[in-house]
């Protein structure tokens, strides 16, 4: 979140782990574990293979890219994914402007 302009430190100001980046925004951090129920339980439906087969680091990918985006076909399927994972970051509130989270000009 550093990286991209979300915070000011690298660490993640929600559970104190050192470093906030997306995976663990997207896949690891307590504070939207529950929201992360809802995204999963989605998702589940949705991806090509259970959950559970993906590594932690291809399923980051697939949240940030979509599965397989470089087939046309698989368009729609990854509309529906986005959405998912919008709907997740919007009820995180994680990526809503605010001085605390504003990046110092
Ligand atoms: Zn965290």
């Amino acid at each position: 979140m550093y990286e991209i302009g979300q915070s000011n430190n690298k660490s993640c100001q929600h559970c104190g782990f050192h470093t906030e980046s997306c995976e663990h925004f997207l896949l690891d951090c307590t504070a939207f574990a529950n929201l992360r129920v809802q995204m999963f339980n989605k998702l589940e439906g949705l991806l090509e293979n259970n959950l559970k087969s993906y590594t932690k680091k291809s399923l980051c990918n697939i949240l940030l890219t979509g599965e397989k985006p470089y087939l046309p076909d698989k368009f729609v399927h990854n509309k529906h994914i986005f959405f998912t994972v919008q709907t997740f970051i919007f009820k995180s509130k994680r990526m809503t402007i605010s001085q605390r989270n504003a990046h110092p000009a």
